[in-house]
């Protein structure tokens, strides 16, 4: 890792033009991505300064009260002049109405498919905002009218379609493969080029066609990379199917429950896909599995909406008529009422239910139901934050509180984390390796310099030191609120 700050020339002054980078938020972080370039023109009569940004994420994981999401933005959102969307989960997504309450009047792009699940999302997150708010006692960062106050300035843009800002940004969005929709963003400003990879998919993606670098003459010049496992490996998806396998199996021996906490996008598609796929492969009998989650019942139907973005196997499946996310024996439950349903059948019975850590959500009546079941099973298919009821099952407590109430644990917990949407260790150090090849058909082209963010410290820095020391680039792991003069590449 350089320090990047010592070792780098003047902008270049000469042209009257300069670029800078700036990380309000999302550095040594994995959460609130929030990137703002500004590119400042002197050459005219009066000066023009262009700016955009790549993402307005809500922070996760901390208190909400000590985060930065109840705070001014570091910048004035009457300035910002567009704002590009690199997929709709609430980290990169979640202050998007705050930014149009403080200002901003731009245009806001995404994906066609990002652009529907937007509001979806928002929709979902506003009322745990609210919640979360009211509990110290502060007014939320914005409210549902400030949504659609957000949601008329979203401007679909589909992959490789380019937009110009102001004369200045070109910027077009590439698959990403992390979730429906999710995309990478190469914006180039007077011959400089730069990638933001927002998250990062695995390769191979699970339902989504494998992230693809762009091919740009002369190459790229600056990358934003993420950094969420930029130090560690992940499980093959083989292992992680052959885990649910035997959580089924053993579950329909004992004639019990499984219980699955699932992220309501892109985690709970991959499961009712693997679902589907057992069956019709004769691996597992139909048994009944539980859909308990309005928030991914409507995140499914717009995957359904826009088959067109996944990988080809499933195009095919759903232009043969059968649905990937459907099988014998799936109920989709929309009332609390149906979910109270789900205890009155007997048998074996699969719930899969929000939220993914357990925090929130219906998961947490049916763990209060089953936990003390010794016939039952608990599957966590996803990263647990420690101080979650995911983690502290996770970690084996015998006795968790729930809602107040102290809940035997006499279940069988167990995890696998192969169905991860995000690249790896390996995963991201290969991306890079490739946006430093590509396109440069000559040695003597400027040479790829990367930045390493949205991880925390020690999985960004890990990644940094494997970047800079397999691959020789140089890397900066920046801190949050750090601005950096982009040398331009002209
Ligand atoms: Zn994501």
């Amino acid at each position: 890792m350089n320090n990047r700050t010592e070792s780098t020339p003047p902008t270049n002054e000469v042209k009257g033009k300069s670029l800078s980078l700036t990380f309000a938020e999302g550095a040594r972080s994995v959460t609130g991505a929030n990137f703002l370039l500004e590119a400042t023109d002197t050459t005219g009569k009066k000066e023009k300064v262009v700016r955009i940004l790549i993402d307005v994420g809500l922070k996760q994981g901390q208190q909400f009260c000590e985060s930065s999401n109840n705070k001014p933005f570091t910048y004035d959102a009457h300035t910002v002049d567009a704002v590009f969307f690199t997929h709709a989960h609430a980290d990169h997504i979640g202050l998007f109405p705050k930014l149009a309450k403080e200002g901003f009047t731009g245009t806001a792009y995404a994906t066609p498919p990002t652009s529907a699940l937007i509001p979806v999302m928002l929709a979902d997150s506003v009322s745990i905002i609210g919640r979360e708010a009211a509990k110290c006692s502060q007014e939320p960062p914005y409210t549902r009218e400030h949504i659609e106050q957000a949601m008329a300035l979203l401007q679909p843009l589909e992959y490789k379609k380019t937009v110009v800002v102001h004369d200045t940004f070109s910027v077009t969005f590439y698959n990403a493969g992390h979730i429906l929709g999710s995309a990478l963003v190469l914006v180039e400003v007077w011959g400089t080029k730069i990638l933001f990879t927002g998250d990062l998919g695995r390769t191979p993606a699970i339902l989504l066609p494998d992230p693809e670098v762009p091919e740009v003459e002369g190459g790229i010049d600056y990358l934003i990379t993420e950094s969420v496992y930029g130090n560690r490996k992940h499980e093959e998806v083989s292992e992680s199917e052959e885990a649910l396998l035997k959580s089924v199996r053993h579950t329909t021996e004992r004639k019990g429950t499984l219980l699955i906490p699932s992220f309501s996008l892109e985690r709970t598609q991959i499961i009712l896909e693997a679902f589907d796929r057992f069956i019709r492969e004769g691996l597992i009998e139909p048994v009944p599995v539980f859909l308990d989650s309005p928030l991914a019942t409507k995140v499914t139907e717009i995957y359904k909406l826009n088959t067109h973005y996944m990988r080809e196997n499933l195009k095919e499946q759903f232009a043969r008529g059968d649905d990937p996310f459907s099988f014998p024996r799936l109920k989709v439950t929309y009332t609390r009422e149906d979910s109270k349903e789900i205890d009155e059948t007997v048998g074996t019975k699969i719930i899969i239910a929000g939220a993914g850590m357990s925090h929130g959500g219906r998961i947490r009546s049916h763990e209060k139901t089953y936990l003390p079941d010794p016939n039952a099973s608990l599957l966590l298919v996803g990263y647990q934050v420690p101080g979650s009821l995911g983690r502290r099952l996770q970690d084996g407590n015998k006795t968790v509180v729930i809602d107040r109430k102290k809940v035997k644990v006499r279940a069988t917990i167990s995890k696998t984390g192969g169905f991860s949407a995000h690249a790896d260790r390996d995963d991201l150090v290969a991306f890079a390796e490739e946006v430093a090849t590509k396109g440069r058909a000559h040695s003597g082209e400027n040479p790829l310099e990367v930045f390493v963010a949205l991880g925390e410290t020690e999985a960004s820095a890990f990644l940094a030191q494997r970047i800079s020391g397999f691959l020789g680039i140089k890397t900066t792991v920046p801190q949050k609120g750090e601005r950096f003069e982009l040398p331009l590449m002209s």
